[in-house]
């Protein structure tokens, strides 16, 4: 890439659930030089830059309309890995896959993994993202020893919590607004199983689903909800809660045997027969208020009885990767994503009131999650201590106005109850809203901070403009 020049590298991209769509000059470095050839060619012809893994974030992270798009999807080696001590370095476009399939025949897992294992280590790290067990370990970012950034000053800075810790604490979470990743170096956790102990059992209302939420989370490693946000009345917030916990050493007779990776890889056929790369064609036809409301209520009719069992990690952590491109299976328009965190003392008022609306303006959520949080000390931080709920919306050309207002609704009932928002995946939060749960004064230090690490302000991405303007 040494004469980049814009020819030929105009492409649309995407975000996760094909929702948004932005043009853009799309480069893909192999080597931090190009991704400072690309900064400089940028500057030349006056345009934007945005980084981008795997581009799994469900908004407009990483879109930049117009401007260019650096894929470091390339940028995909594991530069060292110390089995004994657990501690890995790599480059930013490494997925969670590759990882994890790295590091787990020798008794580790990645600390803090998203629910999708295609996520790239760079977007990771620039989101913050959180697992089913952040109440425990906080995020992605806790887990970080240090990482290199390439400013688009051209200046390389390691951070560590201690070493340049004001960028450390606001490069992680920022976005990829003030540098592009380089290398990082991880944290992983020592596991004596391929193997979790999950439980699983039904809650019958939201009070129930909290309560369940708040109070057996000391106790496990991972918990997690499913939200059936289809139905109201005293069902308002029925589903299931699974909790897991790591095998102590001694616990698995053969942790040899569950480490392996045969025995982690999810499927990849259904019944063994039908490939479950077409699965989401079949999810289609119920992707909408009736099939839905049927589909979920099989689910949760199957989830009474209570159960104890063992299951790989892979399989607990990625279910979400069962169906391979399960966001196709909401058609044309797509599907956007609106995640709130909310206090554990407001969470449930305020989701009682934001699905009592979303169901009697028919555009009720076809999938909800739950998880419980703690909150951490990185500068653009969505964590509270008390809950989150994700909550899957199907868009279409018809209810796309009406779906935007409903979801800037929501946003005054979250931020009334005190919550905030995640950076990853809502797509309708505002400068005003981001002022109002990050504070005036945050804004200002991160604004400072990008002025010292980006003086022409070349890094912007779609979000960027969204909401930091
Ligand atoms: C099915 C699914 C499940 C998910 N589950 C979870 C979950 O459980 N928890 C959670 O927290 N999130 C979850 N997410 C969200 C996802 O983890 C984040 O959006 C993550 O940032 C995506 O990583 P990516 O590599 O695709 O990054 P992209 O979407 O490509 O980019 C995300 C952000 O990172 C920046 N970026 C990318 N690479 C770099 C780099 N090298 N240097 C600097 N900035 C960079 C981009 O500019 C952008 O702002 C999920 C997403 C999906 C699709």
């Amino acid at each position: 890439m040494t004469t980049l020049t814009l020819q030929h590298n105009f492409l649309f991209l995407d975000n996760f659930g094909h929702s948004l769509r932005a043009p853009s000059y799309v480069f893909k470095p192999t080597h931090s030089d190009e991704i400072l050839e690309a900064f400089r060619l940028a500057r030349r012809m006056g345009l934007s830059v945005t980084a981008r893994g795997a581009g799994r974030s469900y908004n407009d992270a990483a879109l930049n309309g117009g401007g260019i798009v650096l894929d470091l999807s390339g940028m995909n080696h594991i530069l060292k890995w110390n089995p004994a001590s657990g501690l890995v370095t790599a480059e930013p476009g490494v997925t969670l896959q590759q990882l994890w399939q790295h590091v787990e025949p020798d008794g580790w897992w990645p600390p803090v993994v998203s629910g999708t294992m295609l996520t790239t280590l760079g977007g990771c790290l620039a989101a913050n993202i959180h697992g089913k067990n952040n109440f425990k370990v906080g995020p992605i970012g806790e887990h970080v020893i240090e990482f290199t950034a390439l400013l688009p000053t051209g200046a390389k800075v390691t951070c560590s919590p201690k070493k340049n810790a004001d960028l450390f604490y606001a490069m992680i979470s920022g976005l990829g607004m003030l540098g592009v990743f380089i290398s990082i170096t991880l944290q992983m956790k020592r596991i004596y199983s391929g193997l979790l102990e999950i439980s699983a059992r039904p809650s019958h209302d939201l009070h129930e689903h909290l309560t369940d939420l708040l109070e057996n989370a000391p106790d496990s490693d991972y918990i997690v909800g499913w939200l059936d946000a289809m139905v109201g009345g005293r069902a308002l917030g029925r589903g299931q809660i699974h909790a897991a916990r790591y095998l102590r050493e001694g616990e698995d007779p053969h942790p040899e045997k569950t480490m392996q990776l045969k025995n982690q890889s999810l499927p990849s056929r259904i019944f063994g027969v039908f490939p479950k790369s077409i699965l989401y064609v079949f999810m289609r036809p119920f992707m909408n208020n009736i099939g839905t409301w049927a589909v979920n209520t099989g689910k949760y009719i199957a989830s009474l009885p209570r159960d104890t069992f063992r299951e790989s990690h892979a399989a607990f952590h990625f279910l979400l990767d069962y169906v391979p491109n399960f966001e196709l299976a909401y058609g044309r328009g797509g599907l956007i994503e609106y995640q709130s965190f909310l206090p554990k003392e407001t969470a449930e008022a305020a989701w009682s009131e934001m699905i009592r609306l979303s169901l009697a303006r028919g555009l009720p959520s076809y999938l909800g999650v739950t998880k419980r949080h703690r909150p951490d000390k990185f500068l653009l931080s969505h964590a509270v201590d008390g809950f989150s709920l994700a909550m899957d919306f199907k868009v279409t050309d018809s209810n796309r106005t009406k779906l935007s207002q409903m979801l800037q609704e929501f946003d005054h009932i979250v931020l009334d109850a005190g919550g905030r928002f995640y950076f990853a995946k809502n797509s309708e939060t505002t400068l005003e809203s981001a002022e109002r749960f990050l504070g005036a004064k945050t804004i200002a230090e991160f604004k400072k901070l990008k002025k010292r690490c980006d003086p022409d302000g070349l890094l912007e991405s779609n979000l960027y403009r969204r909401v930091f303007g």
